[in-house]
């Protein structure tokens, strides 16, 4: 059971207490421009900060201003994202861009109906460029709400979800809640930690109810893990002549609108013999062409929030009037960097030294 909610204020009063002299010096701040506070916040929804900080830096160097975002192309701001993973942020950004017809909207309903925004960001945008007395409720609040007043409504829960929110609307200071949001988060990012908080320097040790109870690694609570399932990729780097095979997905899936090499999943491992029988019987490889084909890396682990993906490389070279992978598009590879992909391809691409142009005898 939760436990009984004490002195609130004091609660509110400490935290932007040790946010005074603890305040990390980051772009975004000190800033009440809510294009960039929103472009700082949808960074920030699944990346950490030491990740997201240069990321800005770049994004708003190319797109500055409300105008620049709308006016460019999603491939361009996709490309501007790679690496950051969670596409469909950078697509929600530039969809809301284009929405918003050149002005951002001033009320918290206008901001919370712009695509990609939920109620987190929404507060955070409101009570950043705003000073409007909206709490924003994250992974960090709830953390050290859980923690400090010993919480132990699973936060993955819709009445958990509630009951933090509330919680969280009453410890709001609304003489200041900028200052009071941005003090809650970086307690929660920088001393109240998920892993081995710095109770023993905490200002708020003497009060919290967890550090007291033995309890600080049980909270916050979650009422189920998250399962993960399991996929299993071939890429094909299928070379044609001197150009190389690309495929936009457009699924719904996860990279949606990113760009990959010729894919073949299946539901276990398959060796080489069989990612060429697959090929040939979805159509990527016409049956009579015999493409010279090698592995190139195998049992590459990649993990996302909710799918572990292991994926294996070949690399195909067939010659310049080939029929096959008719459907896909033939870049150049010097302009493959031009086309966004997810981490996993840039990560072997790294790895692989880039493809040098040149099938199967260049290769790694
Ligand atoms: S004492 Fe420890 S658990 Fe409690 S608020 Fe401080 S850092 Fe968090």
């Amino acid at each position: 059971m939760a436990s009984t909610v004490g002195d609130l204020s004091f609660f509110s009063q400490k935290v932007v207490e040790w946010y005074n002299s603890n305040k990390r010096d980051l772009p975004w701040r000190g800033t009440k421009d809510p294009y960039a506070i929103w472009v700082s916040e949808i960074i920030l929804q699944q990346t950490r900060v030491a990740q997201g900080y240069d990321y800005f830096v770049r994004f708003m160097r190319r797109f500055p201003d409300l105008a620049s975002l709308a006016s460019a192309s999603e491939d361009e701001v996709l490309a501007h994202w790679q690496g950051l993973g969670y596409y469909s942020r950078a697509r929600n950004l530039h969809k809301a861009a284009v929405s918003m017809q050149g002005v951002f909207p001033a009320t918290y309903e206008g901001v919370r109906a712009l695509a990609g925004v939920g109620d987190y960001t929404a507060a955070a945008i409101c009570s950043l460029a705003y000073d409007m007395p909206y709490a924003v409720v994250d992974g960090n609040v709830f953390r050290v709400l859980s923690r400090y007043f010993g919480i132990d409504v699973p936060i993955d829960t819709v009445a958990g979800k509630r009951y933090f929110a509330a919680l969280a609307q009453r410890l709001i200071d609304v003489r200041r809640p900028a200052l009071y949001n941005q003090a809650i988060m970086d307690f929660g990012a920088l001393q109240c930690t998920p892993h081995a908080p710095a109770c023993a320097s905490c200002t708020l040790a003497d009060g919290c109810m967890a550090k007291n109870g033995g309890t600080v690694d049980a909270l916050p609570m979650k009422s189920h893990k998250t399962v993960k399932t399991t996929r299993y990729f071939s890429y094909l780097l299928a070379w044609i002549g001197s150009c190389i095979c690309l495929h936009k997905r457009t699924e719904n899936d996860i990279w949606k609108n990113l760009y990959e090499f010729p894919l073949i999943e299946t539901c276990q491992e398959i060796d080489m013999a069989g990612v060429i029988s697959s090929a040939v019987s979805n159509g990527m490889l016409v049956p009579e062409e015999t493409p010279t084909v090698r592995l190139l890396q195998r049992g590459v682990k990649h993990v996302l929030s909710h799918q572990v993906i292991y994926a294996n490389f070949y690399e195909l070279a067939l010659p310049g009037n080939s029929r096959s992978f008719g459907a896909f598009l033939q870049v150049e590879h010097g302009v493959l960097s031009g086309y966004a992909m997810p981490r996993l391809l840039t990560a072997f691409l790294d790895r692989a030294g880039g493809l040098k142009g040149s099938p199967l005898e260049q290769c790694p």
